[in-house]
């Protein structure tokens, strides 16, 4: 009998979705158990509600959207997305260079695909949004990962990454705003990145999928507006701004100068057109949700659900003995930093799942997100005020006693 094993490459996909700590969660809640899950960046679950008129929009458009599209995408949605890249200060970008996908996720994945040859290396951030990481082994490449500092408001250490490049070394992952940290680079710091990557011939994959959740009146900056003379892939969606991760809607669009990437161009339409097209109705709500900022706005100042839900975690996780967090500026996580001597933790995961048992909380270690020592975690900030009250009373007390063997 032939026997089928799982492919090695899969063993690297080290995600917030598998694991011990899955595991333990979902065995928990078969058993009826119920869990306060702060592991997902999904705001449905936790009361927030898409647009009404962009729920409208969708539900009118049903029965105009039945068919398959351009496997790029209809072409009023890829109209939109340029309008909106040109709002960001991308140019050199039309039409023909959008792709629409069924999230984000899907798009990563397909732009590795057409890339990659065995033993080719990409630049990811540690920590890492780990689909990107999970992305790049998969299609055969290496992901070498280059450090954000926490002690520089978890910025990119430019001399680690000038470090880590090599003759195989292809693109690099820049997540801005940042998945798990929740930071927002500046233009100073993006600048530091489009000099490197002039100098080195690399591609830049601009993941920006929380551009529209910064805080603080602070403004976003997108690579590819520094770097139009680069190739430059910047990856967006409606999952996080607008509420409708269920609907699966993302887009990537390719700008800069392609004239040495016509192979890598041809992959990707190769790849584009084998999945057909991305879920139609959805992309046919892309205009209308690039034209409306107010809903997304309103969530993000004081007395808006995120800002406020913002403050009060950063507040509280800080005085909470043996943790520290440094304040995010967008998206809806904060990346926490635990005293490992104070409690003898050396592993990140037992600690995630020791409090998961006990307090019945799902929250990610670290490692998840590639971070190699066993010192942080990340919490979603997305539940109720009331819910994260209770989070942080339950972390403090599980931290009075808490010692790992
Ligand atoms: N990129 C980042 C940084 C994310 O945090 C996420 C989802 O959490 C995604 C991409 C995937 O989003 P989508 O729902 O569009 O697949």
């Amino acid at each position: 009998m032939r026997k089928f094993e799982k492919s090695k490459k899969l063993d690297y996909v080290c995600y917030d979705i598998r694991g011990p700590v899955m595991d333990e969660a979902n065995r928990m809640i078969a058993q009826g158990v119920e869990i306060l899950k702060l592991n997902i960046g999904n705001p449905a679950p936790f009361g927030f509600r898409a647009p009404e008129e962009l729920l409208k929009k969708m539900n009118d458009n049903l029965v105009n959207t039945e068919g398959y599209s351009d496997s790029r995408g209809l072409l009023s949605a890829r109209e939109a997305i340029v309008k909106y890249c040109r709002k960001k200060g991308i140019y050199e970008v039309g039409t023909d260079d959008v792709y629409t996908g069924n999230g984000v996720s899907e798009l990563i994945t397909l732009s590795m695909q057409g890339l990659l040859d065995s033993g080719d290396e990409i630049l990811v951030p540690s920590p890492d949004y780990p689909l990107w990481t999970a992305s790049v082994t998969l299609a055969g490449g290496k992901a070498v990962h280059y450090i954000c500092d926490e002690t520089a408001d978890w910025y990119p250490d430019i001399n680690d990454i000038k470090s880590k490049i090599t003759e195989r070394t292809k693109g690099i992952v820049v997540i801005n705003p940042n998945n798990p940290t929740g930071t927002l680079y500046s233009k100073e710091l993006l600048e530091e990145i489009v000099t490197l990557c002039r100098e080195n011939g690399l591609i830049i994959f601009a993941d920006e999928i929380y551009d529209r959740l910064v805080l603080d009146g602070l403004t976003h900056t997108s690579i590819a507006s520094l770097a139009p003379d680069l190739l430059t892939i910047t990856f967006n969606g409606l999952s996080k701004s607008h509420l409708i991760a269920g609907y699966r809607c993302g887009w990537m669009s390719l700008c800069g100068d392609k004239s040495f990437a016509r192979g890598y161009v041809e992959g990707i339409n190769l790849l584009s057109s084998m999945r057909l097209c991305s879920n139609v109705p959805a992309q046919s709500v892309i205009g209308t949700a690039l034209e409306m900022e107010e809903e997304t706005k309103q969530l993000l100042v004081p007395g808006g659900r995120i800002y406020e839900q913002r403050e009060y975690i950063y507040e509280a996780l800080n005085q909470i003995p043996g943790i520290s967090a440094t304040k995010p500026k967008a998206a809806f996580y904060v990346f926490p930093k635990i005293d490992t001597k104070r409690f003898g933790i050396h592993n990140d995961e037992k600690f995630v799942l020791d409090f998961l048992r006990e307090k019945k909380i799902l929250l990610t270690h670290g490692g998840g997100f590639h971070w190699e020592k066993p010192d942080h975690f990340r919490v979603v900030y997305l539940p109720e005020m009331e819910q994260l009250k209770s989070a942080c009373c339950r972390l403090s007390d599980f931290l009075t006693y808490y010692r790992q063997e």
